[in-house]
């Protein structure tokens, strides 16, 4: 066992335990049928593992972020995906840092019970891509309600959860001081919602990932669900997205160890030439190569969330975190395709819908090249380009 693989050592043999139930077949129906894996989600929940952020106090396990990153880690490992769930995990840095004792009070108790799922997070817009300063949808205060008009795109999950968080611009960029202010986020009664104000177009993608549209028209929102001072939004979700994406990295992670299992076991039956194909070098090393890869970014993985749990700042390790683990995923999916040769195309081996479902992590929850624009000029001090 390596030593990235070594904490939580419950946690992860019971989750494995817990995925056993849950085998490639089963994600292969919903895969073909584009079916959301409730099953699933509701037995992570009623394990409580969709619960470990919450503290004691609100009926969670108050465990640290390393803890559910080993969760994700052991469902991607298994063969599964976590991107049923994992949202209600990290949207949980927003409410949990930046909500209020009422609000707290009001959610945490029942999405610990499993009675309430927080799995959506309402952030991209279609004209707006990756530069959320520009994002368009207005919430507009109106007495004790903000009136909210817009578009979302890619918003998953947002079927199948109760609360979305929401990001939405209360005051126009051009009148702010900083173009990143004037966003507030808000708490989203999706119950409430559907058909009074909020209509939810699923999108149909090469991966089962429940995404979809989402419009809003007169959208009527209370006061009281906005997190934390109007116009300072964006800092808010900041610490829900560090915590996505070192929480993604994990999954990535537990992909990468999927594809380097997959990989090696077949590398070691197979026998074509009268020999097991591991043997050859052009076999073996890229598997090995994967390997390296993968603890590296494992490493990374464990010293964001470290920097992430103790409340330091962690943007830049949490972006590096996941590019690098993202790359391990998608570089050991290559090879394993690789290793299966024709039989990694058949559906039954799993391979060809886990390569499909590892390639997203490029581009969400945020593409590569902009983490190498974070580097460049946050880390690096070099000049930006926009
Ligand atoms: C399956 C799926 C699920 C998703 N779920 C959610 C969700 O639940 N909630 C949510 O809010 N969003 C979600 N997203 C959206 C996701 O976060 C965005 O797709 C991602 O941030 C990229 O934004 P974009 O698609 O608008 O790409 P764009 O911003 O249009 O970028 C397109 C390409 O151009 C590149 N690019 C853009 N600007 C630059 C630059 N300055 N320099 C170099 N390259 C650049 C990008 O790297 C990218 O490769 C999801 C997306 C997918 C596909």
């Amino acid at each position: 066992m390596s030593t990235t693989t070594s904490n939580y050592p419950e946690i992860r043999d019971a989750v494995k335990k817990l995925c056993e139930r849950f085998p490639g077949e089963y994600w292969r129906v919903l895969d073909d049928t584009a079916t959301y894996p409730t099953e699933f989600v509701q037995a992570l929940t009623d394990a409580g593992y969709l619960s470990v952020l919450i503290p004691e106090q609100y009926g969670g396990a108050a465990l640290p972020l390393a803890a559910a990153c080993a969760i994700l880690e052991e469902v991607q490992r298994s063969g599964g995906n976590a991107a049923a769930c994992h949202a209600q995990m990290y949207t949980m840095g927003t409410l949990l840092r930046h909500g209020s004792e009422e609000q707290k009070a009001q959610y945490l108790p029942g999405i610990a019970k499993g009675e309430l799922r927080l799995q959506a997070f309402g952030v991209t817009e279609p004209t707006s891509g990756t530069d959320t300063t520009r994002i368009r949808t207005r919430a507009v205060r109106d007495g004790d309600d903000y009136i909210v008009n817009g578009q979302k795109v890619f918003i998953s999950r947002a079927e199948h959860s109760d609360l979305m968080i929401l990001l939405a611009r209360t005051t126009p960029r051009d009148e702010c001081e900083k173009t990143s202010g004037g966003m507030s986020v808000f708490i989203v009664d999706m119950r409430e919602a559907v058909g009074n104000g909020l209509t939810i177009n699923p999108l149909k993608t090469m991966i089962n990932h429940g995404t979809t549209e989402l419009f809003f028209d007169n959208l009527r929102v209370p006061v009281a669900n906005r997190i934390g001072e109007e116009g300072k939004g964006f800092k808010y979700i900041l610490d829900g997205m560090n915590a996505e994406r070192i929480l993604i990295a994990s999954e990535c992670i537990g992909d990468a160890r999927f594809f380097i299992d997959r990989a090696s076991d077949y590398a070691c039956e197979r026998e074509v030439f009268g020999a097991p194909i591991g043997v050859n070098q052009g076999i073996q090393f890229p598997i090995a190569r994967n390997y390296v890869e993968t603890e590296a970014a494992a490493l990374m993985v464990l010293n964001a969330a470290n920097l992430f749990d103790e409340g330091q700042p962690c943007g830049s390790e949490a972006n590096m975190c996941k590019m690098a683990a993202s790359e391990a995923s998608w570089h050991s999916a290559d090879t394993c395709l690789q290793t299966h040769g024709g039989f990694g195309f058949t559906r039954d081996y799993d391979i060809e819908r886990k390569f499909r479902e590892a390639r997203l992590y490029q581009i969400a929850p945020i593409s590569t090249n902009l983490i190498l624009s974070h580097v460049g000029t946050h880390v690096l001090g070099m000049p930006k380009s926009f």
